[in-house]
């Protein structure tokens, strides 16, 4: 059956090759109009899958993908344009062109902890090159999953765009066919199963993935700015985000006041008592009992491994509840600090000099994101500049995936590739190179055999002569 689909989609990008620009910008618009039109069902989908305030789904999922919509179709002109490019001497008279073309049929597989935005963001830039896509959302939203479905199934013919439900097997499946192209955002270790799959048909991929991003907090910082800012970032969605801050490394001489900051953010943002955050409809929920129990385990071995849970630290998992909470003294060789913590729970570490820091990073795999809080010029250029990242933000956090004029991707286990703006459009376009010989080609024969002497000191000259 998923074969027969495929088949479908091939035939239907056949199609789509040939349509004229306004026809992929009537695409965005029906898109556009899907999201202005159920954003209330979108937001309650949301909260029924794991209570995500409707603030949050209104500013993380909801707006981000209006704003990308607005701005493809606006620049979508510019980018579908052949883009000249000159030619060296040898092939003088020549013209020469990329032009973007689609990959085919794509699929796009979904994590859980954005679940429309990160099915929608990818199908954006899919639509806006010319493709058809499959669209896999997570098991674990099946509200949004399902919405998803109706509202694509009303949007778009079943050949253009196609919502495909279930779980890992599913995705196996899916896994299995020969897609043009294949964008995964979720879990590093998954990305290596769609990784190996993809190599199966050479299919191109992007993989959107996780990791543990520091976050840097130096004894210039503004430290009351930095915990707000850190507690807004590392709390909303219940700290489900994946370029949320995981762990702080704060300068020694600040570490206790920092401390104070963040406590009393969190309690301004949240409220004082286990009571009044547990019952603040501002904390998103855990995805699962499952995934709650994860996190339990995880403090409860930090624990044992001599951690000092400084603040917070209630959990309850029936109700999927999770205290924001600061621990420290944390054992570098735990699972807290080894896993992607995907949760609210938050290890501060101090350091005493910022090439420690450098070390501390660069010893480990290479995030999705680094966040610096400082003002020293000294100590940001070092740690941009001697660090490898997905990115960087400095002086705030989270905030800079929301800039589309900016890539957002990974790098080595934080993920391959990027999207957002030009960078979706470039991610499921092929840039085909195209050259147009005209007379002047005739020349050209020179190089043909026999090969002469007089042939050969002709090539010599044009090696000789940088031509
Ligand atoms: P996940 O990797 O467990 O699942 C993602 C998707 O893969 C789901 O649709 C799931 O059905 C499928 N899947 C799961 N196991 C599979 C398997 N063995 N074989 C084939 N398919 C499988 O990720 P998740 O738990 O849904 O999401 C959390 C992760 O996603 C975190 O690591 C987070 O950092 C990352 N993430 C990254 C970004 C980004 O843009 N870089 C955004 C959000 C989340």
């Amino acid at each position: 059956m998923l074969e027969q689909i495929l088949l479908h989609h091939k035939q239907f990008s056949l199609k789509l090759r040939e349509e004229p620009l306004k026809i992929r910008l009537e695409y965005l618009s029906d898109l556009e109009k899907m999201v202005m039109d159920h954003t209330e069902d979108i937001v309650q989908a949301l909260r029924l899958d794991f209570a995500k305030p409707e603030a949050e789904a209104l500013l993380t999922e909801i707006y981000p993908v209006l704003h990308e919509i607005r701005y493809v179709k606006k620049n979508l002109k510019k980018w579908i344009k052949p883009q000249r490019v000159s030619a060296p001497l040898g092939l003088m008279g020549t013209k020469n062109y990329i032009l973007p073309v689609p990959r085919g049929v794509c699929l796009i597989i979904g994590p859980w902890n954005y679940p429309f935005q990160l099915m929608i963001a990818p199908l954006i830039a899919a639509l806006a090159a010319g493709n058809c896509a499959f669209l896999k959302p997570s098991e674990f939203t099946p509200h949004t999953s399902a919405l998803l479905k109706v509202l694509i199934k009303k949007t778009f013919s079943e050949d253009h765009v196609t919502v495909i439900e279930g779980g890992v097997e599913m995705t196996q499946n899916l896994l299995e066919l020969p897609f043009d192209h294949i964008f995964f955002t979720g879990s590093t270790q998954v990305g290596k199963v769609v990784m190996a799959a993809a190599s199966k048909h050479l299919s191109s991929i992007t993989l959107e993935l996780g990791g543990k991003s520091p976050t840097v907090i130096d004894s210039t910082a503004d430290l009351e700015q930095a915990a707000e800012k850190i507690t807004w970032a590392k709390f909303v969605n219940a700290g489900q985000t994946c370029v949320a801050p995981d762990y702080l490394l704060i300068h020694k001489d600040v570490f206790s006041e920092f401390r104070s900051h963040l406590i009393k953010k969190i309690e301004t943002f949240y409220g004082k008592s286990d009571h009044q955050k547990k019952n603040s409809p501002d904390l998103a929920r855990i995805i699962s009992v499952k995934h709650t129990e994860r996190l339990a385990q995880l403090l409860k071995e930090a624990v044992k491994q001599n951690a000092e849970i400084t603040y917070g630290g209630d959990i309850d998992i029936p109700h999927r509840y999770v205290a924001p909470t600061l621990i420290e003294k944390v054992d570098m060789h735990s699972a807290l600090m080894k896993e992607e913590i995907f949760g609210p729970l938050l290890p501060m570490i101090p350091f005493h000099e910022i090439s420690e820091v450098l070390h501390f990073i660069n010893d480990r795999p290479k995030p999705l994101a680094l966040y610096i809080y400082s003002h020293s010029e000294m100590n940001i250029e070092a740690l941009t500049k001697g660090t490898a990242s997905g990115g960087v933000c400095i002086n705030d956090s989270v905030i800079h995936v929301g800039n589309v004029h900016l890539p957002f991707g990974g790098i080595g286990e934080s993920g391959l590739g990027n999207y957002h703006g030009y960078f979706g459009f470039r991610a499921f376009s092929h840039e085909k190179s195209v050259l147009r010989q005209y007379w002047l080609g005739r020349l050209l024969r020179v190089i043909y055999p026999p090969y002469t002497a007089f042939k050969i000191n002709l090539i010599k000259k044009l090696i000789r002569w940088h031509l």
